[in-house]
């Protein structure tokens, strides 16, 4: 294939290539209607119009002073444009060092990088970060450090091995009833700790993401009957374009078989003036649920309240997954005031992450010690629904394994001997049990 045959659906080219881009004619094989099998068919689409209207999004004032002191030239209408925030994404070791005072280390791996997982971070997203502290959270999950570069025992390129389970490119089915569908290798910021670190932000690099790609993926779907769950991720499918994720969910929409869609984003985070009341309006017509990829408490901000308002008003069901990382999120303290944050937003905190051993990722994985400790500091002493569940995701393509602390003190005969979260001992008839047995015995009340 070639760029001349194919629309790349990975990084643009150029920051100027985005429009253009998310412009392109999106047309696909009518695999669904009866007796179309064979050649493409053409669907008549309506013209485009001549201008594009861009909705206003509240601009908060932490948002307006930042704008105002590092993009002068920017209005109110432009910071609120999700395609202004692409397009002026802070990319380059320049760019960065007009916003940020950049440590000798971040400074040597930034001008180090080359290849997947380059830095982009939108001006929204930047406002957030710190200025002059590398150590601050938010800063250190997305401008690199020489710890990136470092390769530690069991850590891989592809420790879930995505690709031994990937049947056509773009489409891990590993579980009997559901696949995930890699609609894009693009991104509006770039996590360092990132599990698809080697495919995303490459044009045409390894992995790439095109409009035929789609349709083999969309093929398999709908040869294999046993598939009803269907999880749109990347890179991040929030950042094409209204129509050509209207084409997405349509065409997967069609098939008989496939009951559930989701789609995993960091946007509402980062982008979060792309919920726009369009967006929000194809994904409430397809019923989309959206698991969407918060890290920190810096990240509840106005404008992550209007992005998850619109979507909660619309009934879109929003699930939060957070990764575990050292030195931003490890403290159940700061994971608390997070879930708080995200309970006001009516989304729901669905898992917490162990960061899974990608290469160079060492510097931000905890010990799975520390996970559990935090887990007893949250079940109990806070609301249920702002208890996700911590989990592992085992290396090889294991699967998610959930992890929890012991509560099971032992057994008395017929009592299950157990404690609660704080650490009151308790008895529970179970005479038909066998759990707790060889544990210790008769010290329960
Ligand atoms: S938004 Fe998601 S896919 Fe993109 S870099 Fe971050 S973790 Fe990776």
């Amino acid at each position: 294939m070639t760029a001349d045959t194919e629309a790349e659906l990975s990084e643009p080219p150029s920051l100027h290539a985005l429009d253009a881009f998310n412009s392109q004619p999106f047309e696909h094989l009518d695999l669904f209607t009866p007796g179309a099998a064979g050649p493409a068919k053409r669907r008549a689409r309506p013209p485009r119009p001549a201008t594009r209207t861009v909705e206003r999004f509240p601009e908060s004032a932490a948002s307006r002073a930042f704008r105002r002191k590092h993009f002068p030239e920017a209005s109110a209408a432009d910071w609120g444009d999700w395609r202004w925030q692409i397009r002026n994404r802070i990319r380059t070791l320049a760019q960065l060092e007009d916003v940020f005072a950049l440590s000798d280390d971040e400074r040597a791996a930034i001008s180090r990088h080359h290849g997947s997982l380059p830095v982009g971070i939108t001006p929204y997203y930047a406002s957030l970060m710190s200025a002059d502290d590398s150590q601050e959270p938010l800063r250190r999950t997305h401008i690199p450090v020489g710890d990136e570069y470092v390769r530690a025992p069991g850590e891989a390129d592809d420790p879930l091995h995505e690709d031994d389970d990937t049947q056509v490119p773009g489409l891990v089915h590993r579980y009997p009833d559901r696949v995930l569908f890699l609609a894009t290798g693009f991104c509006s910021t770039y996590c360092r700790y990132c599990t698809r670190s080697r495919m995303v932000g490459e044009p045409g690099g390894e992995y790439s993401f095109s409009k035929s790609q789609w349709e083999r993926a969309i093929a398999y779907i709908a040869d294999h009957p046993e598939v009803r769950d269907v999880l749109i991720s990347g890179g991040d499918p929030l950042t094409l374009a209204d129509d050509r994720l209207d084409d997405l969910l349509t065409r997967l929409r069609a098939i008989p078989h496939v009951e559930f869609l989701r789609i995993g984003s960091k946007v509402p985070c980062v982008l979060p003036m792309r919920i726009t009341r369009s967006l929000v309006r194809v994904l409430r017509r397809h019923r989309v649920w959206l698991s969407i990829h918060f890290t920190h408490p810096a990240e509840l901000t106005p404008e992550t309240m209007t992005a998850c308002d619109r979507l909660a008003d619309a009934g879109i069901p929003l699930g939060s997954q957070t990764v575990l990382l050292k030195d931003v999120n490890d403290d159940a303290a700061v994971l608390k005031e997070l879930f708080h944050g995200l309970l006001v937003r009516r989304v729901r905190p669905y898992y917490l992450y162990q960061c899974d051993p990608i290469t160079g990722s060492s510097h931000f994985r905890t010990s799975v010690d520390r996970g559990i400790e935090i887990m007893r500091q949250l079940r109990g002493f806070t609301t249920g629904y702002a208890v996700p569940t911590y989990v592992i995701d085992a290396p090889e393509g294991g699967g998610k394994i959930p992890l929890l602390p012991d509560y099971v003190v032992g057994r008395d005969g017929g009592d299950l001997l157990l404690t609660n979260y704080a650490g009151g001992l308790f008895r529970y008839p179970d005479p038909e049990g066998t759990l707790g047995a060889g544990r210790r015995t008769g010290e329960a009340p």
